[in-house]
């Protein structure tokens, strides 16, 4: 693996029918390089593929589809079973990758391999799942219904979480019959280059999963491209909805995730030593690069004993990348952007209870910030209404539970919410109200693990109204056969009548 020793950079390849494969448009192809976080050098070059390599790889993958779409879902999650054991034979060598190229501490990392091998277990089971239905809806009229893969389809992820994201479709998607065109972030192509091989080894056909790398030209060309059946799409709401649009042109299923702003209110009855750990841990773990991390604490009332627990737990953590420190952000950009927010905060009279800035200065190299608490007395403040994708907690102190839910319901995604109490009632009064999909109560990362869907609504869902993974991945990446049989004695050969 080249790293940031000395060796020079690799260049990545496509993974086109079970083969690393340059672009086609080898000698013109542009590159960008991927860097490591933790200092900011260049690690490797990821090749900006055109619509030629996604026309190549849709040909692979219909060209699979033709004997994997045939075969039984039994038979087709045996790979899938072998492909899980391989990613627990591999779990140190992926996380490393990622804490490499994503810069998440090595703890976090293997979380985050053991929450898509979970996807994968779930996909294992689907033929304890998706047998269909029959019933005799007549005298003598049976009607079955099964289900039936779309053919191509293709995944486009995100950069936070290099193999969890992919992860969500992958396995759903093979399992009921499709083959795949994935395009990872070209951020954090690393570790899915090494994952795919990792498929060809627990012997998924050549095919069934096409790795293309790129940026925007790669993602025009599969929302454009007519023999892609079905996209689905992790990432920020401005390009899940420019993707949702133009796979709708073509009327084609498209499921877009999108960005978050996400709320936790402590109730005044709230366990202090609890919330606390808890909302720190949430807005801070993977340095805030997490759809599910809280950014917004409502406090009701004034709380003061909760922030100070608060400002106490957050000062205290480390930079670095053992299990609890806290990572660099993915890129300069990323720095910048949350940077801002602050400053702007700052400027507009805002508290700065813990500030993260500090690490910047204090990293010679990469992309550091730490843990920032900001406690806001204008309800206006622009870091509390966007996604600013950082470890930065915005606070704000309301009068009562109704102006809570008012700013919660306000804000434009709908992605995670949580209340935190020690009372049913209270509990049961915020989750009848909340604007999110995905609430918690006394949990900061609500997130609904398999066998059920993720997914939220508004702003942070867009394009075919099911969930993705569990039960709504299956409906995403399949269609409804139903069929209606009358097998009554005139129907049937003379020969064989009773
Ligand atoms: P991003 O939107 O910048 O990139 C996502 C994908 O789109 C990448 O593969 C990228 O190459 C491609 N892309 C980028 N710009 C494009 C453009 N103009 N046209 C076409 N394709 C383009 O997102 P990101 O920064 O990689 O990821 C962070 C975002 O993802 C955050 O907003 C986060 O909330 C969101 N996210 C959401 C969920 C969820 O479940 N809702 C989960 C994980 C991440």
């Amino acid at each position: 693996m080249a790293a940031s020793n000395g060796e020079s950079p690799r260049t990545l390849q496509n993974f086109i029918f079970g083969k690393y494969v340059d672009p086609i448009q080898a000698a013109s192809c542009k590159y960008i390089p991927v860097t490591t976080p933790h200092t900011g050098k260049v690690i490797a070059q990821c090749p900006l593929s055109t619509a030629e390599d996604i026309d190549k790889a849709v040909e692979s993958a219909k060209e699979a589809f033709k004997t994997w779409g045939a075969r039984t879902v039994k038979d087709r999650v045996q790979f899938l079973i072998r492909f899980h054991n391989l990613l627990y034979t591999h779990i140190d060598e992926l996380a490393d990758l990622i804490v490499l190229e994503h810069g998440k501490n090595k703890a976090e990392a293997m979380a985050s391999i053991a929450k898509g091998a979970e996807t994968v277990e779930y996909a294992m089971s689907l033929p304890q799942l998706i047998q269909g239905k029959i019933l005799d809806v007549s005298r003598g009229v049976t009607c079955n219904d099964t289900r039936v893969p779309l053919g191509v389809v293709a995944s486009i992820v995100p950069f936070n979480f290099p193999i969890m994201v992919p992860m969500w479709s992958l396995p759903i998607a093979i399992a009921t019959g499709n083959t795949l065109i994935l395009k990872p972030s070209e951020k954090v192509p690393l570790t899915m280059n090494r994952v795919v091989a990792l498929l060809k080894e627990a012997g998924i056909p050549d095919g069934v999963v096409n790795l293309v790398n790129g940026t925007v030209d790669a993602v025009n060309a599969i929302c454009d491209h007519p023999d892609i059946k079905a996209v689905t799409f992790v990432g920020t709401s401005h390009v899940a909805n420019l993707v949702t649009e133009r796979c709708q042109k073509l009327e084609k299923r498209v499921l877009a995730l999108g960005g978050a702003k996400n709320h936790l209110i402590a109730s005044p009855d709230c366990n202090i030593e609890t919330t606390s750990t808890d909302v720190v841990n949430s807005f801070s773990g993977c340095a805030g690069q997490r759809c599910m991390a809280a950014s917004v604490l409502l406090i009701i009332g004034s709380q003061p004993e909760l922030l100070e627990r608060i400002i106490v737990k957050a000062t205290a953590l480390q930079s670095g990348s053992k299990s609890g420190e806290v990572g660099p952000v993915i890129d300069k950009a990323s720095l910048d952007k949350i940077t801002s927010y602050i400053e702007a905060s700052e400027r507009g009279g805002a508290k700065i209870l813990v500030d993260g800035r500090p690490w910047t200065q204090s990293h010679a190299e990469g992309f550091w910030i730490g843990p920032t608490v900001i406690l806001h007395s204008n309800k206006e403040d622009k870091a509390l209404h966007d996604e600013i994708f950082g470890p930065v907690l915005s606070i704000y102190q309301c009068s009562n539970k109704e102006e809570a839910i008012e700013i919660e319901n306000n804000n434009p995604y709908g992605n995670a919410a949580c209340i935190y109490t020690t009372t049913g009632a209270t509990a049961e009064w915020f989750i009848s109200r909340f604007g999110a999909a995905m609430c918690g109560v006394n949990i900061g990362v609500p997130v609904p693990r398999e066998p059920f869907s993720f997914g939220g609504i508004n702003r942070s869902k867009f394009g075919n109204f099911v969930d993705i993974t569990g039960d709504g991945g299956v409906e995403f990446f399949t269609w409804r056969r139903k069929v209606t049989t009358r097998w009554g004695q005139e129907n049937l050969d003379p020969k064989l009548r009773m």
